[in-house]
């Protein structure tokens, strides 16, 4: 995901630390090449901009230009901003609350939230040793019911049994007593998505967030989509309230965008990465460690 960027980066640094001491207009002229190597990551413009002034700001203090490695000063600059523009420190998934503690899945068709939705399920069953219940809300896609039940017997996770012909607030409301009755710690509710966002789909995302009480809402975006998925996120934010995002195929040839625009754009935390199709390609995003892959 991060390949093209980082070896801009790298290009740029290098020439920069070759030139020993260093002018403000060699940092400018580094911070102008950086500008247009985010641009071309597909970084949100704001964001890029932001994030230039913070560095040039930074790094052309006397401190820099009259130290005896800049260009290694530059990079740690660099750095640091950008951990910091990815959101400082890691944001688990927060279970701390009474049980059935409730996590809202929403986002885009073919994003990968029912595949994110066994992942995590799988996740909170093997490494918090929580008792976890799915239950999928999309009535819509045909085959969207079984395909979650069929992801919970590969998870070992149970998933509420299919009643055909119920709407997602019954569901919503089925799934919920059942967990409290069964004694799960956990209820996961994958709602429907839909090509585009639309008024209907979150309509039905409100409705069943105002049943559900969710504690955690986690909207899933396919990092595929660049800044596309980050005006989803957006937009679900506004009308639904989310509390993270899960950013999916990062395994695939994007080109870094979304990462890196998210949290400044929407002020919601990155909390989990896809890596990959099988159930346990799932990371904890850790800001300091892409900045680290960005930079290489
Ligand atoms: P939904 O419509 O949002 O529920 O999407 P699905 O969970 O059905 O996922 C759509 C496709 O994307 C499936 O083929 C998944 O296996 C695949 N997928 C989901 N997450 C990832 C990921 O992180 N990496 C890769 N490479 N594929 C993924």
């Amino acid at each position: 995901m991060f390949e093209t960027l980082q070896d801009r980066l790298s290009g740029i640094f290098e020439t920069l630390t070759k030139r020993g001491a260093l002018s403000e207009s060699d940092v400018n002229a580094a911070m102008r090449e950086v500008r247009r190597a985010l641009i071309e990551a597909d970084v949100a413009l704001e964001v890029v901009r932001s994030f230039i002034d913070k560095v040039r700001e930074r790094a052309v203090g006397k401190e820099v230009i009259r130290s005896v490695t800049p260009g290694q000063m530059v990079i740690k600059i660099v750095h640091d901003t950008l951990v910091e523009t990815l959101g400082a420190e890691p944001e688990p998934v927060d279970l701390q609350a009474v049980p059935p503690v409730a996590i809202m899945m929403v986002g885009l068709q073919g994003s990968g939230k029912t595949t994110t939705t066994a992942k995590l399920a799988l996740r909170f069953t093997q490494e918090d040793k929580k008792k976890v219940l799915m239950a999928s809300l999309d009535t819509r896609r045909p085959a969207a019911q079984e395909q979650l039940k069929i992801l919970g017997e590969q998870a070992g996770v149970d998933t509420l049994p299919i009643v055909p012909g119920e709407d997602p607030v019954r569901i919503t409301r089925r799934a919920l007593d059942a967990a409290r009755l069964g004694g799960y710690d956990v209820v996961m509710l994958d709602t429907a998505g839909r090509l585009h966002v639309d008024e209907e789909l979150m309509r039905e995302s409100v409705e069943v967030r105002d049943i559900a009480k969710p504690h955690e809402t986690l909207l899933v975006a396919d990092a595929l989509t660049g800044q596309d998925a980050v005006n989803v996120a957006r937009s679900f934010d506004e009308r639904v309230g989310v509390s993270g995002i899960v950013l999916t195929r990062v395994d695939g040839d994007g080109r870094g965008g979304a990462a890196l625009s998210m949290r400044a754009v929407t002020g919601k935390p990155i909390k989990l990465l896809g890596t990959g199709e099988k159930l346990d390609g799932l990371e904890i995003f850790h800001p300091d460690r892409v900045a680290n892959r960005i930079l290489g």
